[in-house]
């Protein structure tokens, strides 16, 4: 509460008393030759003159004083608005926690360099993310999002000082732990990962969340706090890969690979401008007749220097970086014009990655390049990996319906080692289901456990009436497990590698020609 002499009426009382303090001053002080004036020049005019001096050089002086009370309220109002617009642009609204910008001015460590090692400051920057956040936003709405982001940020204030906990904005996060011996670390991000994934309940549901860590030491992996947030990044980049609720100490091969990865990506670009990326073709054997049934396109790069990139690497790369519809595009164009010279019954299996089941129009797309090259979409087997569905299986099954109204086949690749669960399969109309090469590696040579599960995935295909193509047969053992157990395609290095076009129409030939002498 202001005093009365804070206000703004105080303030002009003030003013006003010492603005007629000040003038009674000079009117005593100059009375003598003020009396003197007046009787040497005794007029009316100049008497009024004077007088007019006096009062507006009075009233100066007090619109002064209330102009600098008026200024300096003025000021402490603009303080007050700049402390708010700076919390305002520090501050992440939605949980109150500092911002990405604050953690660019954070100032709270000591400078390092202490000749004494043992007491030496240290800290810990934890990158926390999420995982599984966009489903509880998908089934609870923003609002259950919002809440959960509340929760989360008040558990993970309990981990680090005031303004140590940060929201950088999505399901991302930060903890800066100070003076955490390099001992302690490991266990601390444990209990992180222990307090994010226990429930939280929204709306009478109970939602559970699981959550990824990447943390990097401050002084030992960088002598400014944003360079060590940016190897926890990269530490919880890595730790992502590996699964939910894995936690992972920032190491140096992490940054190589980074900036590796980087370069490549680079040369990517330029690779698909070049039309450098080829597909190759492995064949595909109708286990019943032993003819080849079709070719699964895979995609082949090399560079320059002769060094081959393996696909699971560029097309990652392409997927982060949006390159695979162009790459897709390139290759799948290729691939029709090379398979018009196969004999009719002869198909063409091409791969779909996950981040392509988003576009509606993906049918359309594929159509499109299909037709322009002239090759009959009935030839054509899109093959779709499980994890593709999961992201949006209403959409899934929408594309995939579009493209059976094309006349294109649609298989379901990798069976086996994705997340989607057996009720999601039955909802989505496959022609085929590819067993993956996982499953015939663990069969052995008696089948076993391994066995039984192979078998009821073949019951399972039967069921839906779908056929079942199994990959990876390497050994005539296993050739022969599976035409026992009654599969109808095999793929695998018994039967041939991936190879360049050239090479399919004599392998063609070649197969023709064992088959009639068989
Ligand atoms: P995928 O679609 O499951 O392809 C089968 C992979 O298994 C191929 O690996 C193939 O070379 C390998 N393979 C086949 N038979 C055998 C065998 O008997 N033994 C062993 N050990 N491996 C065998 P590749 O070419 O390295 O491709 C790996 C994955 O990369 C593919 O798995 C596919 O998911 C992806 N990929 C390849 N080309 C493309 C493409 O053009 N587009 C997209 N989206 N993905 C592609
Ligand atoms: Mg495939
Ligand atoms: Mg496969």
């Amino acid at each position: 509460m202001p005093t009365f002499f804070e206000t703004r009426a105080g303030g002009q009382l003030l003013a006003a008393i010492a603005g007629a303090l000040v003038l009674w001053g000079m009117l005593y002080a100059f009375r003598l030759n003020v009396m003197a004036i007046f009787r040497n020049y005794s007029s009316d005019r100049v008497d009024g003159l004077f007088l007019a001096f006096v009062v507006a050089g009075f009233a100066s002086f007090l619109y002064s004083l209330l102009r600098i009370f008026d200024l300096r309220r003025e000021m402490q109002r603009q303080q007050e608005q700049g402390r708010r617009a700076l919390w305002t642009a520090t501050h992440d609204h939605l949980t109150r926690l500092p911002n990405r910008y604050a953690f660019e001015r954070f100032e709270a460590l000591p400078t390092s360099g202490s000749d004494d090692a043992a007491h030496a400051p240290m800290a810990t920057v934890f990158s926390i993310d999420l995982d599984g956040f966009k489903k509880v936003n998908d089934l609870l709405g923003h609002q259950g999002g919002d809440f959960l982001l509340q929760e989360v940020a008040k558990r993970l204030s309990a981990f680090g000082a005031e303004n140590c906990v940060f929201r950088f904005g999505g399901d991302e996060f930060i903890v800066i732990a100070r003076d955490l011996l390099p001992t302690r670390d490991a266990r601390f991000a444990e209990l992180i990962v222990h307090s994010l994934t226990r429930p939280v309940k929204i709306d009478a549901l109970w939602c559970q969340v699981g959550a990824s860590i990447g943390y990097a030491r401050w002084p030992e992996h960088g002598a400014q706090i944003k360079d060590v947030c940016h190897k926890s990044d990269i530490a919880l980049y890595e730790a992502k890969a590996l699964g939910a609720n894995t936690s992972l100490l920032f190491r140096e091969e992490m940054q190589m690979k980074v900036s590796e990865r980087a370069k490549l990506e680079g040369v990517l670009r330029t690779a698909i401008d070049k039309n450098q990326i080829r597909p190759f073709y492995q064949p595909l054997v109708d286990l019943r007749s032993g003819d080849v049934c079709g070719f699964e396109a895979l995609a082949r790069w090399t560079l320059e220097d002769g060094t081959s990139i393996s696909p699971q690497v560029f097309i990652s790369i392409a997927e982060e970086t949006g390159l695979i519809t162009p790459l897709f595009q390139q290759l799948l164009s290729r691939a029709c014009g090379d398979a018009k010279s196969w004999p009719p019954h002869v198909c063409l299996s091409f791969n779909l990655s996950a981040v392509q089941m988003e576009d509606r129009l993906l049918a359309a797309r594929i159509l499109e390049i299909v037709e322009e090259a002239g090759f009959a979409p009935e030839r054509l087997e899109i093959e779709i990996t499980e994890n593709a569905l999961i992201k949006d299986p209403t959409l899934a099954a929408a594309i995939i319906d579009d493209l059976h109204a094309a006349g294109i086949l649609v298989a379901l690749d990798d069976f086996g080692t994705g997340y989607s669960s057996l009720s999601q399969l039955a909802r989505y109309a496959f022609d085929k289901i590819k067993i993956d090469q996982s499953f015939v590696r663990s069969l052995g040579q008696g089948g076993g456990r391994h066995g039984k599960i192979v078998q009821a995935l073949l019951n399972l295909s039967r069921g839906l009436e779908v056929k079942t193509t199994v990959e990876g047969i390497e050994e005539h053992h296993q050739l022969a497990y599976f035409l026992n157990e009654g599969c109808d395609i095999g793929q695998g290095y018994l039967f041939g590698k991936a190879m360049p076009f050239e090479q399919t129409v004599s392998f063609l030939d070649e197969r023709r020609a064992v088959l009639k002498t068989a």
